[in-house]
């Protein structure tokens, strides 16, 4: 893995960088420009945001602010759960590129499936719409199951080129995994560190991480990458947001890969998709 630039292909042939930052939980304003000018700084070239983060307008400026051209910076937005249907979807879309300040998007995510399947295909249909219209370059999806992959594949014969989830070492996601490559889609890990439960993980990652000068959780994020996940871990701190990038110098071995492995509850911090709504929650 060359380093903090590698890029994964995506089914649609558009490439995104493997590896970026999440501003979940971090405010408009300060607190986001500084947290994506730190990353930018330390080689991160992803940024993942959503509507429903209320940080597209911090995140747009300070990308412009870095100077670093558009073409070389991936954005990750998301249509939120009260935006399903077409005309509400094509509407949302152009309200996250006027708050990024962009005239397109890298990456459009559906943020949740939702329990209205007419509305839920709607949008993607309106996601597809926006593909070709050049507003966004690749369009995915997030918190689906593969069954809502499926239905949305019969209705409108488009495989989504991502599936952001929930996934770590003690959600590691197998079987959605194996589906995903079967269907040539890239998963990408959100609460890649436990979600910010990182104290309940066990000292194993400490000591796993020690064996080759490296932080728990930095063998965290090696064992994603190795195992070929996207990631996006979120912090707001100058000196972990570097820690975080620091994983390219080294290799886990295949024991302590499978240690890793064997941490596997199936236990998500998260809501299930399956059940999870917040269509009401209007943004
Ligand atoms: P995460 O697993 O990235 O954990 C973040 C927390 O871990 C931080 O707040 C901090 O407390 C801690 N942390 C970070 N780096 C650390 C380090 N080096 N050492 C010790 N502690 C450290 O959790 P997340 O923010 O939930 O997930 C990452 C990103 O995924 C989000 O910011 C967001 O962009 C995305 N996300 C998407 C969805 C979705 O539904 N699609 C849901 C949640 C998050």
């Amino acid at each position: 893995m060359a380093g903090l630039k590698d890029k994964a292909a995506l089914n649609d042939g558009v490439k995104m960088p493997r590896f970026g930052l999440g501003v979940y939980l971090v405010k408009e304003g300060a607190e986001v420009e500084n947290s994506v000018r730190y990353a930018l700084e330390a080689g991160y070239r992803l940024v993942d945001t959503a509507a429903f983060y209320k940080n597209e307008a911090g995140v747009g400026k300070a990308i412009r602010e870095s100077r670093i051209p558009r073409e070389e910076i991936f954005v990750t937005t998301k249509l939120w759960n009260s935006d399903h249907g077409y005309e509400k979807a094509i509407r949302a879309c152009e309200k996250s590129l006027k708050l990024l300040g962009m005239d397109y998007i890298d990456l459009y995510l559906i943020h949740w499936p939702g329990l209205n399947r007419d509305d839920r295909l709607a949008a993607w249909e309106a996601i597809l719409k926006l593909k070709e219209q050049q507003k966004i370059r690749s369009a995915g999806v997030s918190n689906f199951k593969p069954h809502h992959i499926e239905d949305l594949i019969s209705e409108h014969g488009v495989t989504p080129s991502v599936d952001q989830v929930e996934l770590h070492p003690f959600n590691s996601q197998t079987e959605l995994r194996r589906y995903a490559k079967e269907k040539s889609i890239i998963i990408t890990a959100w609460g890649p560190l436990f979600h910010g439960h990182l104290s309940e993980a066990p000292a194993t990652l400490n000591a796993i991480g020690g064996k080759y000068g490296k932080t728990g959780a930095q063998a965290v994020l090696r064992w994603h990458l190795q195992n070929g996940i996207s990631i996006i871990p979120k912090s707001v701190k100058k000196h972990r947001i570097i820690e975080n990038a620091d994983i390219f110098d080294f290799e886990l071995s295949d024991e302590d890969m499978k240690v890793i492995d064997g941490l596997n509850k199936d236990k998500a911090y998260g809501p299930d998709p399956d059940i999870m709504d917040f269509g009401f929650v209007n943004i």
